[in-house]
């Protein structure tokens, strides 16, 4: 590991030793009093790639000149346009292309692969997720567990921390799976916790979940693009994801979603289904009779959304040369420095709420400042660096490889150094 200290020289030092350095001139940047902002929100809605606007024009122009032909002849043909997105996003999660696709948005895709693999009986109904999960995952399974009339104090397990402790522990999460055995129908984890930023051992859970005879599914949204994930070794049944996070897809971007082939491949695993997801060969027969294709686009739906997922599309060329091992590499380095610096700051009371273990963690670090939270926010925003506050104190610090530096990373400690 690299020996980090306080000086500026070292920061610039470290960008110039960066083989990821010259991305961040990929990237448009808001500005602020002229000059680009130091932008540490990527886990929330990453930067536009600089390429993104000659695709988006590429289409519109498409659409204009072809109207109903470009589906087959504009410059990337509407018809098999989930396609072109699949390797690079089966790479960054580790599965084989025909276990991914794109469609719909994260939380529609979660309802919908929920609709798939949880089928409640009088035995086994539980569904187990993190405590804390965002929001939109504690209503997609409130309602999911209603829809098939069960009261959701008797379904949905929320596993919290031990007493005292903000994070959870991989063994006290692995033991309450152990205990509820047979009456455990899904474990539904965020990969990454949106507040906390611990990174689960999804492999673990996924084991745990199988020998109980439960499936594992997992929401990814701050986790693609982040970490690296082995999900068809680690026999992860589901997951879905959003891609305007760390992977620069723009807001509202095309969801990400993944099947097991052993569940893909299989036309009776049940789904909710659309013509899109249909066999290629007899779609336009329009005959009745679903015959889903025999990959995770049998759970498309509806006809490609060109103008939601061509940002995505131009975005991942970047993932495909940067890739996403080297991506980590820097994350890791890039991190590791937010919190040296952080700890050379003797004046300032904060706690790291995020794991101090690197396997537990990505790209994220959410600081609990225990005074001046809010006034520390402000004097980021000041000065040009966008960060996400929240309650009671708390700020989110994400810095992306793929557009941060570690000069970036420099300016926040040098502000909480000359400041507070
Ligand atoms: C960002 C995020 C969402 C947002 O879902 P949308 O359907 O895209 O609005 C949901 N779940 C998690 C865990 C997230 O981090």
């Amino acid at each position: 590991m690299t020996n980090f200290d306080t000086s500026l020289f070292t920061a610039k030092q470290l960008d110039e030793q960066d083989i990821l350095a010259p991305f961040k001139r990929q990237f448009h940047f808001p500005k602020h009093q002229d000059t680009d902002v130091i932008y540490f929100c990527g886990n929330s809605l990453g930067l536009q790639p600089k390429n993104v606007e000659a695709a988006v024009l590429q289409e519109l122009s498409d659409w204009k000149n072809l109207a109903i032909s470009g589906f087959a002849k504009a410059q990337n043909p509407w018809l098999t346009y989930q396609e072109y997105l699949k390797p690079t996003l089966a790479n960054i999660v580790g599965a084989k292309a025909d276990e991914v696709t794109v469609m719909n948005t994260l939380t529609v895709n979660l309802h919908l692969l929920m609709l798939s693999f949880y089928k409640p009986t009088k035995q086994r109904f539980k569904i187990m997720m993190e405590a804390g999960a965002f929001p939109s995952d504690q209503y997609a399974i409130e309602t999911l567990v209603k829809h098939f009339d069960l009261e959701p104090n008797d379904a949905i397990i929320e596993i919290e921390p031990r007493e005292g402790e903000k994070l959870l522990r991989t063994e006290d999460i692995l033991s309450a799976i152990a205990q509820h055995g047979d009456s455990l129908a899904v474990v539904m984890f965020g990969g990454i916790n949106y507040y906390t930023g611990q990174l689960f051992d999804m492999a673990a859970i996924t084991d745990a979940a199988h020998k109980v005879g439960a499936i594992a599914g997992f929401d990814l949204a701050h986790v693609v693009g982040n970490v690296p994930i082995q999900l068809h070794d680690w026999d992860v049944d589901f997951a879905c994801w959003c891609n305007y996070k760390y992977l620069n897809g723009g807001p509202g971007a095309i969801g990400g979603l993944y099947v097991h082939e052993k569940y893909a491949s299989n036309p009776s695993t049940p789904r909710l289904a659309g013509w899109w997801g249909n066999e290629e060969a007899i779609r336009f027969k329009m005959e009745k009779g679903f015959v889903p294709k025999t990959t995770a686009s049998g759970w498309n739906i509806s006809t490609a959304q060109i103008l939601n997922t061509v940002s995505l599309k131009a975005s991942l060329e970047l993932f495909a040369d940067a890739t996403i091992e080297r991506l980590r590499e820097k994350s890791i380095q890039l991190t590791n420095y937010l919190e040296f610096l952080l700890h050379q700051l003797p004046n300032i009371q904060f706690e790291i709420i995020t794991p101090k273990n690197v396997a537990e963690r990505g790209a994220q670090l959410s600081l609990y400042f225990l005074e001046n939270g809010k006034a520390i926010h402000q004097k980021m925003i000041d000065n040009g660096i966008i960060v996400d506050y929240r309650e009671p104190g708390v700020i989110r610090v994400a810095p992306a490889p793929m557009y941060c530096s570690f000069e970036d990373v420099y300016r926040f400690y040098a502000i909480l150094r000359d400041h507070f």
